[in-house]
């Protein structure tokens, strides 16, 4: 098998979305404390500021003040509040399909707060269909320009809860093991694999594999997802060289993860709280691999420990080696939400360094 042909180095791009405040938040005269500048960079006031010092006071945020109290970040891309997940989907994940059709991986995920548009971006609805299933659509009209080859494609769709992981596509799935695979590398034994043969099912394959999501009511937000869900699509190519047949196989994995807040931060205690460890573990996890990726880029060799979590352990793969990733770190733009704005906002810009 021709597996994973084409050489190309593994690339990261980091992107923020900022989520428009909420009828009911506008309602109660919620204020933003966010701004994009040039579609790259994300500002962010100072909670400390008077009420009604806010980006909505144009002549305020001009002054020197306002400049010594926000704080900067920039990215390869910043969205702003009127971004569709179309607008998005082109400027992060559309550059990583086509990879996906000659045998290469690509990774995407969504990091942010419980209520900061993590699911909207990665699902979506029926009006604004998510990367998840703008990705589909263009794998399936990506195959659609080579009717002489011959594809397959297959997904799986899994939550990690607690660092246990459990089948979304199935009707009432138990538990489910991590195996390592000498040559698919982890494999999640039982998960089911659905054949897709086109995109329309995706969405509601998708929604119908949320509604077994587990939740918890947490004090941060009654429904919040304490669950990573991890999409997994697989493209195999296959082609005759000369008397046999070859294939490549290429995945793109897209992982709607588990709200950001710090267990510390949601005030919960016995089972909740180790949920929330766990949640910890598995973020931590990554961003400690993300950040030894970086180092591994600017200096050679360094010990990459996928192994700590199973979230590490799924992506390892999607990752490392011929893969691009883009993560997208949403925020949302009220006051009350300054601390997990500023904590999604650093740890994105740790990542930029792959
Ligand atoms: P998360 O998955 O991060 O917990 P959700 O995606 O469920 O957050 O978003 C929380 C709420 O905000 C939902 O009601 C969702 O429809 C809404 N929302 C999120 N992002 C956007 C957006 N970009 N535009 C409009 N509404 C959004
Ligand atoms: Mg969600």
């Amino acid at each position: 098998a021709l597996k994973n042909q084409g050489v190309s180095q593994a690339t990261l791009t980091v992107a923020v979305r900022c989520r428009p405040l909420l009828q009911a938040e506008v309602d109660a005269d919620v204020l933003p404390i966010t701004r994009v500048v040039d579609n790259k960079m994300v500002l962010v006031l100072e909670p400390e500021l008077p009420p009604e010092k806010t980006f909505l006071s144009e002549r305020f945020t001009q002054s020197m003040d306002t400049r010594q109290r926000e704080r900067r970040y920039a990215f390869d891309y910043a969205f702003d509040s009127d971004a569709s997940n179309k607008g998005v989907y082109q400027h992060t994940v559309q550059a990583l399909v086509p990879g996906v059709l000659k045998g290469l991986n690509g990774t995407v995920f969504a990091y942010g707060a419980t209520g900061s548009g993590k699911t909207h971006t990665m699902v979506g609805d029926a009006n604004d269909p998510g990367l998840m299933v703008l990705s589909m659509n263009d794998v399936f009209e990506l195959m659609a320009k080579e009717p002489d080859q011959q594809f397959d494609v297959t997904c799986s769709y899994c939550e990690i809860y607690n660092e246990v992981i459990y089948d979304l596509l199935a009707p009432s799935s138990g538990p489910l093991d991590l195996r390592e695979d000498p040559a698919l590398g982890a494999v999640v034994a039982g998960l089911s694999r659905i054949r897709v043969e086109s995109a329309e099912r995706i969405l509601s394959l998708l929604q119908e594999g949320n509604t077994r999501r587990k939740t918890e009511s947490t004090d941060a937000n009654a429904t919040s997802s304490r669950s990573h869900a991890v999409l997994e699509v697989t493209v195999v190519r296959r082609e005759v060289q000369g008397s046999q047949m070859g294939s490549y196989s290429g995945k793109l994995c897209m992982v709607d993860l588990a709200g950001s807040e710090r267990a510390s931060e949601t005030n919960n205690r016995g089972r909740q709280l180790k949920d929330g460890a766990a949640i910890n573990r598995s973020l931590l996890a990554l961003a400690n691999c993300i950040n030894a990726l970086g180092k591994r880029k600017k200096t050679g060799f360094v010990f990459v420990p996928f192994r700590n979590s199973k979230l590490t352990r799924l992506l390892k793969d999607g990752l490392c080696g011929n893969s691009r990733t883009a993560m997208i770190a949403t925020v949302a733009m009220a006051r009350s939400q300054y601390h997990h704005t500023v904590n999604t906002l650093k740890y994105a810009d740790r990542a930029k360094e792959i």
